[in-house]
């Protein structure tokens, strides 16, 4: 099985190069990604409205988030007006003081949580952990991840990595099963272990997908039925939410399920939708709506489209960078395209300037994404930025490559010597006495290429 991911930072290519060097995770993740990018085009292809629900998704996605300080405070009001306790979080550490806090008022001890990435984001976890709190999670790809000591690899199916002979394995050593690597078993056993979770704790927690501002509704879509257990079953339910997710009005809501479903896991609709308007008499809801970030977003105008992702994971099925390299090779919660652009905004470029440049720009994430985010250009608008702005990230190597870059790029004359230059460069590299190896991760993990015949122009120019 593969070991704990490096997170938080990890320069991109050292990851890269880790996620490479795991045959039976490339393997599985190659093997569901593809799987699950077949199902995404049968579904979205049998529908012919299909391009006009993106349209409309973006359109409206694009309103709220113009709109996002009105439709807010509209949200809190009808939230408070059902009796929901709302708090503001302008950070996860802000947020995790929330919830330890809630917990601690409620005297939890144990917690269930239904699948949210914001408590990812959070890393809500380790926090319970330190308050010694337990806190399991539910969702059967998370529990499994839970289990196995290791983060989710895809922000919809978290275990994508690990084969059912893997998570056959993990329940004999974790949980003392019988080995059996036969599907509808293993979810049997999981859901005999996290039933007793369910009936000991105190507290239930889950994410939002949407948040309706018209009447401070919260809408939870799910696969499982665990986050529906998560929020009823425990007398205290904690609704974790990012501050885009909300949509103005409830109908804007079925484009978005349409879309959801079909994108996420190929399904025409998701299994259940719970809508929570308020709490039950005698339980307690709170929701803690969440910026970590997310307002920096606003600032930069040409990045906006970021906060209209729905957590689909689409693009990540896609995207031919994340189905080799896997979601830990990104170093944040958020892998693929979509983490490529909204990790940078959320934690800065000096830490995440890197992402970016994940990509082939192929275009394929852009074309799946049910809400049109034109994710191949918010990569370049980043990477544009990533080059131009003073970060501490850069090296005054880098900084004097690209320097040199741009003035070869200038003219017709500067781009012939600068290319005479790198092909004499690539035939001599093999001959230096550090090489290879020392060059960095790229020369450790493969061999340089060969040098081609002559350049177009040479060989246009002998030819007459
Ligand atoms: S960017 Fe688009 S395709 Fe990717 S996860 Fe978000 S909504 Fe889905």
């Amino acid at each position: 099985m593969p070991d704990e991911p490096v997170f938080h930072g990890a320069p991109f290519l050292k990851s890269l190069n880790k996620g490479l060097y795991e045959p039976a995770g490339s393997r599985s993740l190659g093997e569901s990604t593809e799987r699950s990018s077949k199902h995404n085009r049968a579904v979205t292809a049998e529908v012919p409205q299909f391009q006009e629900w993106r349209r409309a998704a973006n359109a409206i996605k694009a309103y709220t988030v113009r709109n996002l300080d009105k439709l807010l405070v509209e949200f809190e009001r009808n939230l408070t007006a059902r009796g929901v306790e709302v708090l503001w979080a302008a950070d996860a550490e802000e947020a995790n003081r929330h919830v330890i806090d809630i917990a601690r008022r409620n005297g939890v001890t144990s917690v269930v949580k239904g699948k949210s990435m914001v408590s990812e984001e959070m890393e809500l976890n380790h926090h319970f952990e330190a308050a010694g709190i337990r806190a399991v999670e539910t969702d059967l790809g998370e529990y499994i991840v839970q289990l196995a000591g290791q983060r989710p690899t895809h922000i919809v199916t978290p275990a994508l990595h690990l084969s059912a002979e893997d998570v056959g394995r993990l329940f004999a050593e974790k949980l003392g099963e019988p080995f059996s690597a036969e599907h509808q078993h293993l979810t049997h056993v999981a859901r005999r272990h996290l039933r007793n979770e369910y009936l000991k704790a105190e507290m239930g927690m889950s994410g939002v997908n949407f948040g309706l501002a018209d009447t401070g509704t919260l809408v939870i879509v799910e696969n499982e039925g665990n986050s529906g257990l998560s929020c009823s079953t425990p007398p205290v339910h904690v609704a974790l939410m990012g501050i885009e997710k909300l949509l103005p009005r409830i109908e804007h809501l079925p484009v978005f399920l349409n879309l959801l479903g079909r994108s996420g896991t190929g399904q025409k609709l998701t299994t259940y939708t719970h809508f929570i308007q308020g709490a039950a008499p005698g339980r307690k809801l709170y929701v803690v709506i969440i910026d970590n970030g997310r307002s920096q977003v606003l600032r930069d105008s040409a990045a906006h489209m970021a906060l209209y992702c729905i957590r689909c994971g689409a693009c990540l099925n896609a995207c031919p960078v994340y189905r080799r390299a896997g979601g830990w090779a990104y170093g944040w919660v958020y892998p693929g395209p979509i983490g490529a652009v909204l990790v940078p905004h959320l934690v800065g470029l000096d830490q995440a300037g890197k992402l970016p440049f994940a990509s082939s720009l192929c275009g394929a994430c852009g074309e799946v994404c049910p809400v049109k985010i034109d994710i191949p250009h918010q990569l370049v608008h980043l990477r544009h930025r990533a080059v131009n702005e003073p970060s501490p990230m850069r090296s005054w190597t880098e900084r004097l490559t690209w320097t040199l870059w741009s003035w070869a790029m200038r003219g017709p004359l500067r781009y012939r010597t600068a290319m005479a230059a790198v092909r004499l460069g690539v035939r001599l590299a093999p001959y230096l006495p550090w090489h290879p190896g020392k060059l960095g991760a790229w020369t450790r993990a493969r061999a340089l290429p060969k040098v081609p015949g002559p350049a177009f122009r040479t060989w246009w120019r002998r030819k007459g």
